[in-house]
C-alpha cells in the first residue's frame, strides 16, 4: 500500500526534523510505500526510510522565476517525486501550469502524484466522471512513474470523506483509462482509513490533516 503524508504549509525544518526522526524509526521494517511531502524549506538532506516529496516547483531546472523552486534545487536534496495538480494548488494557477508541471517532472523521470477531484456542484450535477475524465486528458496516463490521487474538493479538510461508494465508483472508471496505482484523499482518518484501502483499484491514501501529527501517521500507516 502506498501511504501519502501531504504536510501543506505546516512544519518547520526543526518540527520535521523531529518528525521524520519518528517517522524513520518507526519505519524500519515496512513493506509499505510512504512518502511525506514536507514544506520544501524543511527538506531534508538526510537519507530516510520514506520517499520525500515536493509539494509544488516550477517546470524549470533553474532561472529568472522569483519566488519559485527549479528542479537544481530538489535535486540538492534528491527529491524525486512530486504532487502535481492538489486542489489548493489548482485554485492559484491554470491547467496550461499544470501541464508544464507534468510535461518536465515526466520529462525528468520524477515519480508523479497527480491529483484530480472534482467540487460539490459538480458532483450534485452527475458530472463527476466527464469532470475527471477532462483533468486526466492533459497527462501521459501511460507514464511509468505515475500515481493517480482522486481527492474530491468537497472531502478536503472537511471531516466528512466521499462514500466508499462514490471512491468506488471513481477508482473503477479511473482503472479503466490508466494502469496507475489509484489513491484516494479527502479526510481519510483512523475511523475511514480501513474501508478506504479495501475498495477496490485503491493502493493507497493521501492524507492532511491527520499526517500533521507523526504518531497519528504512524497509527494510520500500520493499521
Ligand atoms: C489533502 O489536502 O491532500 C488532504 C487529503 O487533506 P485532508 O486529509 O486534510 O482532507
Amino acid at each position: 500500500m502506498i501511504f501519502a503524508a501531504n504536510l501543506k504549509c505546516n512544519h518547520t525544518r526543526s518540527s520535521f526534523k523531529l518528525y521524520a526522526n519518528t517517522l524513520n524509526k518507526a519505519l524500519e521494517s515496512t513493506n509499505d510505500e510512504i512518502i511525506v511531502f514536507p514544506p520544501s524549506i524543511a527538506f531534508l538532506e538526510d537519507k530516510c526510510n520514506f520517499i520525500q516529496g515536493a509539494q509544488n516547483f516550477y517546470p524549470c531546472v533553474n532561472g529568472a522565476f522569483t519566488g519559485e523552486i527549479g528542479k537544481m534545487h530538489l535535486d540538492e536534496f534528491s527529491i524525486k517525486c512530486v504532487l502535481i495538480g492538489h486542489s489548493e494548488r489548482r485554485a492559484l494557477g491554470d491547467e496550461n501550469l499544470i501541464k508544464a508541471k507534468f510535461d518536465f517532472a515526466k520529462e525528468h523521470g520524477f515519480k508523479i502524484i497527480f491529483c484530480i477531484g472534482e467540487d460539490l456542484e459538480i458532483k450534485n450535477q452527475n458530472k463527476t466522471l466527464e469532470f475527471l475524465e477532462k483533468q486526466l486528458k492533459i497527462i501521459d496516463l501511460n507514464y511509468e512513474n505515475l500515481i493517480i490521487a482522486y481527492e474530491p474538493i468537497y472531502s478536503i479538510g472537511t471531516g466528512v470523506s466521499a462514500t466508499k461508494e462514490d471512491i468506488n465508483k471513481v477508482l473503477e472508471f479511473i482503472s479503466s483509462l490508466s494502469k496507475a496505482p489509484l489513491l484516494y484523499g479527502g479526510s481519510v482518518n483512523e475511523n475511514n482509513i480501513k474501508e478506504i484501502l479495501a475498495i477496490n483499484h485503491c493502493s493507497g491514501v493521501l492524507i492532511g490533516s491527520a499526517a500533521l501529527k507523526v504518531e497519528n501517521f504512524i497509527k494510520l500507516i500500520k493499521g
